[in-house]
């Protein structure tokens, strides 16, 4: 599978699975934008921002693999920060064929303990920023008469996982904007649908029982991704691939749902 003269976006790209996402693309042929956001350093007075060396890193090593590749720090929670984003990008690359909607957090918290914070920058985040890189590249995809959607998603949405509420609701959330939009992107060729990676991502590789850690299938879920960005993805679908639920003992290395 190749995505030679293609353009991908990726956000969360300096680490995990949207570095792997980057570099797989990269190696294929697209040429990659990556996107993460810019580090926040508590002081004694008040935070720093400072770079995000994570994403520099996957700059070099996509460079040094002889591709090409932009970077932007930006939080994809900021609205207008995505819109000058992909405004920059237009004007350097014209197209963007590949969008990944990957930047995400995670917490595992008792649902009693939860702060109102943590429970608003999950949807700032993981859904109002799907959101905003959609709706700011769905008309460049529109004139295009072609894109490939795809949001991170997670086992945990669809059917629960130990102390996560947060988490899974905002992947439910994501699970019913690809159902909807699929609808609306049938007409022009853009296709969007969900990876549910339940690999050990770094995401969650601290909150797991090291008992499981053999489990790790970084390969079948970025195999997965390429497929679901390719000319060849299916529309409207929610695709599992990894290890499984965790707290519901399902390992299937790849699944349909
Ligand atoms: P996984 O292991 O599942 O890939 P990671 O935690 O390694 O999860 O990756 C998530 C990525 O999303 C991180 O690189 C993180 O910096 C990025 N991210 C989190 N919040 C934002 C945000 N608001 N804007 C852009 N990127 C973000």
């Amino acid at each position: 599978m190749r995505f030679d003269n293609q353009v991908a976006l990726i956000t969360g790209a300096g680490s995990g699975l949207g570095r792997a996402y980057a570099i797989m693309l990269a190696e294929r042929g697209a040429k990659v934008a990556l996107v993460d956001q810019p580090k926040v350093c508590p002081s004694q007075s008040k935070a720093l921002i400072t770079t995000n060396t994570e994403l520099l890193q996957t700059h070099e090593t996509i460079l040094k693999l002889g591709g090409e590749c932009l970077y932007f720090e930006v939080d994809v929670s900021q609205q207008d920060d995505v819109k000058a984003m992909v405004n920059r990008l237009q004007q350097d690359w014209q197209r963007v064929d590949i969008l990944v909607n990957n930047a995400g957090v995670y917490g595992a918290c008792p649902f009693e303990h939860i702060q109102q914070a943590d429970w608003q920058r999950q949807f700032d985040v993981d859904v109002n920023g799907s959101f905003y890189l959609t709706q700011a590249i769905w008309p460049l995809m529109k004139a295009q008469g072609y894109g490939r959607i795809l949001m991170t998603t997670g086992v945990s949405a669809l059917f629960g996982d130990l102390h996560q509420v947060p988490f899974s609701a905002a992947k439910m959330a994501l699970v019913g904007m690809v159902n909807s939009l699929a609808l609306e992107g049938e007409q022009y060729n853009i296709h969007i649908n969900s990876l549910c990676p339940q690999a050990l991502t770094a995401m969650t590789h601290k909150h797991l029982a090291p008992a499981i850690q053999p489990l790790f299938s970084f390969d079948t879920v970025t195999a997965t991704m390429a497929f679901l960005v390719s000319g060849a993805a299916p529309n409207g679908q929610h695709l599992l691939a990894g290890a499984g639920s965790v707290s519901h003992g399902m390992f299937a290395e790849f699944q349909s749902i």
